[in-house]
């Protein structure tokens, strides 16, 4: 990263990393290049750019701009969260192990545990809130230590510098997906971590209207061997999909900030619900991980998830009776999500230790009026009161928590 850039505030560098006016034309937003070569002057000869697999210039702007936003040196865009995986996975040779947090994406599990495992790689996964479940699943071979934090969807949060210090000692990679966080609350570089993967199309991407994933890091030999994968295996975005998670980019210390204040104030209006008998939020003080979130994070996000009385059924009825929050699958956009994740995103872990409590409901906290969203959830649980919920708005003084 040049040095003016490593002065500039989070802000500026979302909005100007990697983002300098387009040379020909003077245009102040990076084009879409959509062509698939590039002319060269003569044999070898040319600008940087040959064959858009290999580089593009709008993709480039993309993994300058996240690279500077996680205060790493580089970064390498993907056509998906799953594509990046995918890549960091095939650093690993047969016999080498992968530690990770036994609720990790669920797609992150499935290609280590059902696409990796027939290559000879295994895997042991441990609930990483206990550093020391860590260390003792390490192995000789052990290569890879796959942390998320918050985790998804018990909102778990891990101790990332203790965990990447226990990795370094060991001699494996440690990678942090910060999706949930983004780079904006949680810059896992900075604690220690060697990679840091995201799917863009959550809260980096933010309008839910793209998918995309990338690596960010700092060594020169990780970029060197990433940078092979992505052009060898060839799971790049298209310029189109790169240029929409670079605008997502922009914005997204001012959404991040938004998202938190809803989230904490969603989640203080759960916790007073007789309904509700539990609230996973790490911004409030009763959530385990508090204090760590405190130290490692900006501010806690814009997921939580809580159970309701009444099981799976109850959650499944609620999840079918907002107006705002959208019945769906995803997180991170604008708009307001509701899901039950036993029976949707975690349904394949079902029946196993695994598997979220079946009452459990997530949701994704978008950027609408915060009243609106709380009469909506209040309506959707229901009182049991036929004159209606009690609070449907929110208490005084919920707008002003922390951020
Ligand atoms: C969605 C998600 C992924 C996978 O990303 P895709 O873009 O859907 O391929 C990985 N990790 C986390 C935490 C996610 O939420």
């Amino acid at each position: 990263m040049p040095d003016d850039m490593r002065r500039q505030g989070f802000e500026t560098l979302a909005i100007h990393a990697g983002q300098e006016p387009e040379r020909t034309t003077g245009a102040v937003v990076v084009p879409i290049f959509q062509t698939s070569t590039f002319a060269q002057e003569a044999v070898g000869k040319h600008k940087g750019y040959e064959y858009a697999r290999t580089g593009n210039p709008t993709r480039h702007a993309l993994e300058t701009c996240l690279a500077a936003l996680e205060a790493g040196e580089w970064g390498l865009a993907f056509a998906s969260g799953m594509a990046a995986t995918d890549a960091v996975a095939h650093l690993l040779s047969s016999g080498d192990h992968v530690v990770m947090g036994d609720d990790v994406y669920g797609g992150t599990y499935r290609l280590f545990a059902r696409v990796f495992d027939r290559l000879g790689v295994t895997l042991t996964a441990v609930d990483m809130r206990d550093p020391r479940t860590v260390r003792r699943a390490l192995r000789k071979r052990t290569r890879i230590v796959w942390i998320e934090t918050p985790t998804n969807p018990m909102l778990k949060v891990v101790d990332i510098a203790a965990v990447t210090g226990l990795a370094r000692k060991a001699g494996a990679i440690s990678i942090v997906d910060n999706t949930f966080a983004s780079p904006y609350l949680q810059q896992p570089l900075r604690l220690g971590a060697d990679l840091v993967l995201h799917s863009t199309t959550k809260y980096i991407g933010g309008h839910s209207d793209v998918v995309g994933g990338m690596i960010v890091g700092v060594s020169e030999d990780l970029r060197d061997r990433l940078a092979f994968i992505q052009n060898a295996a060839g799971g790049v975005p298209g310029p189109l999909d790169a240029w929409l998670v670079l605008r997502g980019a922009k914005t997204l210390a001012v959404r991040m900030d938004r998202h938190s204040a809803n989230g904490q104030a969603i989640a203080e209006w759960l916790i007073d619900h007789p309904r509700v008998t539990a609230v996973n939020y790490p911004g409030l003080p009763s959530h385990h991980g508090h204090d760590l979130a405190r130290r490692q994070m900006r501010a806690f996000g814009g997921m939580l998830s809580f159970e309701l009385k009444g099981g799976e059924a109850a959650a499944k009825r609620m999840a079918a009776r907002t107006r705002i929050f959208a019945l769906a699958e995803s997180l991170g956009g604008v708009e307001s999500l509701i899901e039950v994740p036993l029976a949707m995103t975690h349904g394949s872990v079902r029946g196993t230790k695994l598997a979220p409590p079946p009452g459990l409901v997530r949701l994704s906290v978008g950027l609408e009026s915060l009243e609106d969203l709380i009469a909506d959830l209040a309506r959707a649980i229901g009182s049991g009161d036929p004159s209606g919920p009690k609070a449907s708005r929110p208490r005084p003084g919920a707008l002003a928590s922390r951020v």
